[in-house]
């Protein structure tokens, strides 16, 4: 293969995604420290970036270049390799959508979004079926034009978990299910119930922050190649391994909002900062998948958030921060911030009940793609579902299937990534342990950095090398089971509860 066209190659791809940082950047600064009056020049900035990065993509120069390379075959070097099959993938996939078929998906999410939210303002999901009745139709068409070999959903999936395919996600899904679901009525009925209004004790904003600076810091959160600012939603954005900003909100009366919601984005922003730098602006500095940048984000917020060891460190500088805690013992705390508790609304669901949000969503949307399930009929399939995995009934579709943006913005295929990002986090976290075998005890002294250079070394570094299912074998070496989350779920929950 000619180095030069690789040269040529590379720097289209840069470019590509210098364009792709700049939209990133735009949008932080929407999202933080924007003034109101700037929105509609902004929304100008970033039609035309976006545009910018689509030709880019689209160009028959990229083209030429990524098909000669391309049909050359393989390259040994591995990040020749990844590179130009990452860019092929997406350059195929960009030009089978016609940009008119772009421009009308712009256009009704727009329309369907401001729709969504007076619906669910009203709990009335009539008044957004239409919309999502079209909605689906034009997606159905992308499904089409990507092509898709079982049936349509998986063209979806494939452009959040790439190569993940519907059916074997259902078979893997109904096995947690199984287990998850009589776990859940267990724990209910378990007599040992944590006192949570404890969480509840006020905590000034200012003092949270600097407590969960040092917790990110000791994470190994670079702060010199990143930020932590405040937005409405956390987020974590990159634009390149020596630039992520990641955001959390306050609530002075629940502490443990910002204090999770700040390890699960640092989470995100280590993986983003631990791609090796002379690789920025190429595949092999991004992620593998929305499932597997879910695994990392999970593994800091849950398995060593929410764990007993790393509390028996932090806890004593926990209450210095917030004199309300001073009487608090550390097993009560350890109780309450690991309550499990059925509720309506996924985002605020606990670690154990989360992945039976997911199933729900992940069915709805696999059978409405397929055209099993008419759009009028969501509400009553949701309410149905949620009693039978929950044993609770929503009680309007606001706190229903009216509750999440992503159907709205046309996202179908994309739930499936957040219960995906858990399974893949406990089975590496398995493997961690095998690597680590001091892991609790380092947990316990406040040691962070064994785990976060054994996920670097053994995650991050490799961009998107690995596919997900290629990563997961080669980090476990297994396929990703439904088994090591389940054995952690029992592991901790069972005893915690006295069931
Ligand atoms: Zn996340």
């Amino acid at each position: 293969m000619a180095s030069d066209t690789y040269e040529k190659f590379i720097q289209h791809v840069r470019e590509l995604n210098t364009a792709r940082a700049i939209a990133e950047l735009l949008d932080w600064d929407q999202e933080t420290y924007m003034p109101p009056c700037a929105a509609e020049q902004r929304g100008q900035q970033m039609a035309l970036i976006s545009g910018l990065a689509h030709e880019k993509l689209t160009s028959d120069e990229m083209g030429n270049l990524v098909v000669q390379l391309d049909e050359a075959g393989a390259a040994d070097d591995p990040t020749v390799a990844t590179n130009v099959r990452e860019l092929r993938r997406e350059y195929d996939r960009a030009v089978k959508i016609p940009t008119t078929l772009v421009q009308e998906i712009a256009q009704t999410t727009s329309r369907a979004r401001q729709t969504w939210l007076k619906a669910r303002q009203e709990a009335n999901f009539a008044h957004f079926a239409p919309q999502l009745a079209r909605l689906l139709d034009l997606k159905r068409q992308v499904a089409d034009l990507v092509g898709w070999d079982a049936e349509r959903y998986d063209a979806l999936i494939d452009e959040f978990e790439p190569q993940t395919r519907a059916a074997p996600v259902q078979e893997l899904f109904d096995r947690l299910k199984a287990e998850l679901v009589p776990l859940v009525a267990a724990l209910q009925d378990a007599p040992r119930q944590p006192d949570t209004t404890l969480l509840e004790r006020e905590c000034p904003a200012g003092r949270q922050a600097a407590f969960n600076r040092r917790i990110s810091a000791a994470m190994g959160f670079d702060f010199e190649a990143g930020r932590i600012d405040v937005s409405a939603h956390p987020f974590c954005i990159s634009a390149g391994p020596l630039d992520v900003r990641i955001t959390t909100r306050y609530n002075e009366r629940y502490l443990p909002g910002a204090l999770f919601g700040t390890m699960h984005e640092t989470g995100h922003g280590l993986y983003e900062q631990g791609f090796d730098p002379q690789h920025t602006g190429t595949p092999m500095a991004s992620s593998v998948s929305l499932g597997i940048h879910e695994s990392q984000s999970r593994t800091w917020e849950n398995l060593v958030g929410r764990s007993r060891p790393f509390w028996e460190h932090f806890f004593p500088a926990l209450q210095a921060e917030f004199p309300t805690l001073a009487d608090v013992a550390l097993d009560d705390w350890y109780f309450a911030i690991n309550v499990v508790r059925p509720s309506f609304i996924r985002v605020e669901a606990d670690e154990v009940t989360y992945g039976l949000h997911i199933m729900l969503r992940f069915d709805l949307e696999r059978q409405m793609v397929a055209g099993q399930l008419a759009v009028d009929d969501i509400p009553d399939a949701w309410n149905t579902r949620f009693r039978e995995y929950l044993g609770i009934t929503p009680p309007n579709d606001a706190e229903g299937c009216l509750q999440d943006i992503h159907w709205s913005m046309g996202i179908f295929g994309y739930f499936l990534t957040y219960q995906l990002g858990n399974l893949y986090a406990a089975q590496f976290f398995q493997a961690a342990r095998r690597g680590l075998p001091d892991l609790d005890e380092q947990l316990r002294r406040g040691e962070l950095a064994p785990l976060r250079e054994w996920l670097r070394e053994n995650i991050h570094v490799h961009g998107k090398r690995y596919r997900a299912h290629e990563l997961v074998h080669e980090v476990t070496g297994a396929e990703l089971s439904h088994k090591p989350y389940i054995d952690y779920l029992h592991a901790k929950y069972k005893p915690l509860y006295g069931v």
